[in-house]
């Protein structure tokens, strides 16, 4: 998690741009118990800006899932691939949400960033789960 100083007008553009839910799991930061962080999609450690096409809101449990990461390693395939970029990608594209709360990747990008997202914790499927039922769930 950055400690760089987001200006307010800045996080206001990214919480709007993301409809007030986390970018990579979509759950709302209405229903969420922790205030949500705003990611650097590049992380600052791989030369990231503090810039709108660069920002993206997450939840807390995405935001320190991911850390400084901006791949993941495929194993059987011995390849790297990038994660996905909320700013430059359409969720839709990527991963299908099951009525069940798990996430399927679509594509590489998909699978590894619910890889490295740990975007299938059972726990975090079983809040989707409920979230989509009552139609809480962001938009995909
Ligand atoms: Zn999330």
């Amino acid at each position: 998690m950055s400690k760089t100083y987001i200006p307010v007008i800045l996080r206001r553009q990214i919480t709007e741009a993301a409809k007030d839910c986390c970018e990579y799991c979509l759950v709302p930061s209405s229903v969420a118990l922790a205030s949500y962080h705003i990611d650097h999609i590049i992380s600052e450690k791989q030369g990231g800006a503090t810039v709108f096409s660069n920002l993206a809101l997450a939840c807390r449990l995405c935001n320190l899932s991911k850390g400084s990461s901006i791949a993941a390693y495929r194993i059987p395939e011995d390849e790297l691939v990038r994660l996905f970029n909320p700013r430059r990608d359409k969720w839709s594209e990527h991963f299908l949400l099951r009525p069940d709360g798990f996430i399927l990747p679509k594509t590489p990008v998909g699978e590894g960033t619910i890889k490295v997202l740990n975007l299938n914790d059972i726990n975090r499927a079983e809040v989707r789960s409920v979230l989509l039922a009552r139609g809480l769930l962001g938009e995909r």
